[in-house]
């Protein structure tokens, strides 16, 4: 195994929304930064729905042409439903990938160094801290990489931060399905939200339009994203 001897400022274990802002925002304060994501590509494979709230996302720089706005929020129950009409949009469905990737596009514009294909297997422990961590790429080349900070921004799992004691975990889990399909004549402008034992116990199913799109192959077909969050687990630690 290597040694780096160079010591970053900044070194980010995963390259989500998370890792990716903290990159940028290291990056634009100064600092020399390593973005490490164990995928070769950003915002692949898909693992969120991507709803959203449209003044949030703006807020955040998020370009217009990655959001698809929700006019309609439609609620059913095993006996009941309700919809709302929002004529400005509120929510909308963000195209993930393509914000993802703008966001890695920022950070790297601000300095950070993204590294694909690259896994963060443990924090590297010094007299208790921190200082770094032990990385393999895909051809299993492994080494150790320093920095000041470390950043476990890796999702849910929170696996290095657990490994380095700083943080136990997450008590309670969802366990959520996601899947992407053309949905022939569903209304594009609207989401519906799904409760009730029979279809998401303990949870809840949507469905998204993420709009038109060149995949689109009929007309009226609209790929709409659907999501089926079910299942939280109290008591279980990591799954
Ligand atoms: C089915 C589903 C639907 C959801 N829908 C929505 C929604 O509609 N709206 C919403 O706001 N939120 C939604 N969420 C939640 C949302 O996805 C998360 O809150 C968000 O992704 C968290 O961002 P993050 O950057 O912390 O982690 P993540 O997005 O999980 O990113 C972690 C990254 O770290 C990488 N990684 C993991 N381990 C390592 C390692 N050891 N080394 C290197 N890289 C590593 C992963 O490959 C991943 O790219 C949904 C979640 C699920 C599961």
């Amino acid at each position: 195994m290597g040694i780096i001897d160079v010591d970053l400022d900044v070194l980010i274990a995963g390259g989500g929304p998370g890792g990716l802002a903290s990159a940028e925002a290291a990056a634009k304060a100064g600092c020399s930064v390593q973005l490490v994501e164990q995928n070769k590509e950003i915002g692949s494979p898909l693992r969120t729905t991507g709803g959203s709230f449209v003044e949030e996302l703006k807020a955040l720089g998020i370009p217009q042409k990655f959001l698809h706005p929700i006019h309609r929020c439609r609620f059913v129950s095993p006996n009941n439903e309700a919809a709302w009409d929002y004529p400005t949009a509120i929510a909308c469905v963000m195209d993930v990938k393509g914000v993802y990737q703008f966001l890695a596009c920022r950070a790297i514009d601000a300095g950070a160094q993204i590294r694909l294909g690259v896994t963060a297997t443990a924090p590297l422990m010094e007299d208790g801290y921190v200082r770094g961590l032990r990385l393999r790429d895909a051809a299993g080349k492994e080494w150790e990489q320093r920095a000041k900070v470390t950043i476990d921004a890796s999702g849910y799992r929170a696996s290095l931060m657990k490994q380095s004691g700083v943080h136990k975990g997450s008590r309670r889990f969802g366990v959520g399905a996601e899947y992407d399909l053309y949905a022939p004549h569903y209304d594009e402008t609207e989401a519906v939200l799904i409760v009730g034992s029979k279809v998401a116990p303990s949870g809840y199913a949507w469905f998204f339009s993420v709009g038109q799109s060149p995949r689109a192959c009929r007309r009226g077909d609209h790929p709409s994203r659907f999501a089926c969050q079910r299942g939280c687990v109290p008591g279980r630690s990591d799954p």
